[in-house]
């Protein structure tokens, strides 16, 4: 942002809160805490960039804050921090800035491209759409936003499996939230709107579907400050993944009172993003489109046919990997099943999942390959959609997939701690003409060519050979210079021979892969003992994630215990050095790490 724009926005800023004050002078109860609240992040803001704020500006905060009497505290409910840093803006009753929460909750020291922007812009009570590739940082922007506003944060989440998973998240690093969806006993429902009614959660999350009758009436009586939409694409059904329950959320704005809306997404293209600010009532959104080149995940490009069988390449990958998550894209139900059985048959701890399973063994499936029971998922696109599980290290397309936005999606569930993952795509024509077959019969002939379209460019972008990254953002309207690194093109790698390589000497398989494929180092230069360090921090995760019930990426991600690994932290202190850790967490975990680390 612009100085000049900066100035702007504080001058908006202070003009709206005038009119707040006056509401505060009129007896109006709720004008008092989002006054107090939203002086507070302009005194965060002076204090980082006080140019933004002109002599007029902070002679007119000055009137402000001593125009309304002092209050022992707007919200009580989250305990502030007193920093007594008062320059010149009045009263400090500090709620924290972002940055603080930032470090002190989540244990990053710096905001990720936009994060920054979205918060800034949410909190200044604009509507905001976020364009962000997953692993971008996209739940930040509300999840912190969500801690300093005074009400509750309204999440719109499409997966009610998801729900319990990400509220656990939270709770792990001490941010309040919860969940209403239809999974829960009426006498557990009734306990939590109890509660969110008293205003005890940061963040509620539901399910689109539930936005209807009486949760809807429910919430209208709860004070709401903000909605966050994950998935957004999915309301427009112009995006890949439409689900009509999306269409519960237009009016949704109005309903609660023009308060904010940040959408976000991680694939739009410009017609999606227009009918998403449309559909939801977005006025004049701020909007951020993040770059959709994932620099970690390294793209190896392989032709079937010509003597080679795709189903032993796909062993070998896998063996070389062993012990790290993985999920291996089929296109048919029948080549999950026969593909699963394939792995087992050669020892690899592997789970088939479809749409055409049981319920009860599908949700088995998901279940153990979240709580690293099971190294590998085998599946149709069916699965994966909102997998938060961040510890994937590598995506293998068994079969070309029917769009480069498709996947892009898919491989998008690799490599989310940003560590580095392999995405491993095998295709031929023959893919293409059995997609073609399945449009036969289609009325729609418009949208017909486009699918018959869409597959061929897939096929052409595999067939090219130039940089896969380069010619993969492209597709989304992005520039970019040739990865050198990150593709099987620039980085002339052949992942194929090097699991040969790997599994040959058994030593390798065993240990290495697990680093091997993170960092993009030649095993050769990852030392043997931070390897093996590696490994039985990830065997400690796994037992205290199993103890409390939760998937092990919820304790510490890979990037975390990669980390550790690396420079062996002695100290609480040399602890919290560590991105990605928490106070909460070092409370929780830093001893029986420290001591595993000892050892
Ligand atoms: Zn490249």
């Amino acid at each position: 942002m612009s100085l000049q724009e900066s100035k702007d926005q504080v001058a908006q800023e202070v003009l709206a809160l005038t009119h707040l004050a006056s509401r505060v002078g009129a007896g109006d109860p709720d004008a008092r805490p989002a006054l107090d609240d939203r002086l507070n992040l302009l005194r965060g803001l002076f204090r980082r960039e006080p140019n933004a704020f002109s002599p007029e500006m902070v002679a007119a905060l000055k009137r402000l804050s001593s125009s309304v009497p002092m209050t022992g505290r707007g919200t009580a409910r989250r305990a502030p921090t007193e920093t007594g840093l008062d320059r010149g803006l009045g009263r400090d009753t500090t709620r924290r800035v972002p940055t603080e929460i930032l470090q002190s909750l989540f244990g990053y020291a710096s905001f990720r491209p936009g994060q920054a922007e979205i918060i800034q812009a949410v909190l200044s009570g604009r509507d905001c759409l976020g364009v962000m590739p997953t692993g971008a940082g996209k739940s930040l922007t509300y999840q912190i936003p969500a801690r300093i506003l005074s009400g509750t944060t309204l999440v719109i989440s499409p997966l009610i499996a998801l729900m319990k998973d990400q509220v656990d998240a939270l709770t792990e690093i001490g941010i309040r939230a919860t969940f209403l969806n239809s999974s829960l006993t009426t006498a557990e429902r009734q306990e939590r709107r109890t509660l969110v009614k008293k205003g005890t959660y940061d963040l509620i999350y539901v399910a689109p579907e539930g936005l209807e009758g009486f949760l809807l009436e429910f919430l209208s009586d709860c004070k709401i400050d903000l909605i966050a939409v994950d998935e957004a694409h999915c309301i427009s059904q112009w995006g890949h993944d439409f689900r009509p329950a999306y269409r519960n959320l237009s009016g949704l704005k109005s309903r609660f009172g023009d308060i904010p809306v940040l959408a976000l997404t991680a694939t739009a293209t410009e017609a999606v993003s227009v009918d998403i600010v449309r559909q939801m009532g977005m006025l004049d959104p701020f909007r951020f489109r993040g770059s959709f080149f994932r620099p970690n995940l390294h793209l190896s490009v392989y032709k079937k046919g010509g003597g080679r069988k795709t189903k032993e390449d796909i062993l070998r990958l896998v063996q070389s990997r062993r012990g790290e998550s993985g999920i291996i894209y089929c296109l048919s139900r029948k080549s999950v099943e026969t593909t699963t059985a394939f792995l087992v048959s050669h020892g690899v701890r592997a789970l088939p999942y479809h749409a055409g399973m049981e319920n009860g063994p599908r949700t088995a499936s998901q279940e153990a390959f979240r709580r690293d029971n099971v190294d590998v998922m085998v599946a149709t696109v069916a699965f994966g959609m909102g997998i938060d599980k961040s510890n994937i290290r590598y995506v293998i397309h068994r079969d070309m997939p029917k769009s480069l936005e498709g996947y892009y999606q898919e491989i998008g569930r690799a490599g989310r701690d940003g560590v580095e993952s392999d995405c491993i795509l095998f295709y031929s024509w023959s893919e293409v003409v059995s997609y073609d077959r399945f449009l036969i019969g289609m009325t729609d002939e418009p949208l017909r060519k486009k699918m018959g379209q869409q597959t061929r460019e897939m096929f052409d972008w595999a067939e090219e050979g130039l940089c896969r990254h380069q010619s993969l953002v492209a597709y989304f309207g992005e520039t970019i210079l040739p990865c050198g690194r990150s593709c099987d093109v620039c980085g002339k790698w052949d992942r194929l021979a090097q699991a040969q390589a790997a599994i040959g000497t058994p030593k390798m398989a065993q240990t290495r892969p697990a680093l091997q494929s993170k960092r993009g180092l030649p095993s050769e230069e990852i030392p043997d003992r931070a390897d093996a360090l590696f490994v039985r921090l990830k065997t400690l995760r796994k037992r205290l994630a199993d103890e409390k019930g939760i998937p092990s990426y919820l304790i510490f991600s890979d990037a975390v215990l990669l980390q550790m690994a690396a420079q062996r932290p002695a100290t609480e202190d040399d602890l919290a050095q560590i991105s990605g850790i928490g106070p909460k967490k070092i409370v929780q975990y830093g001893a029986i790490f420290l001591a595993e680390l000892k050892k």
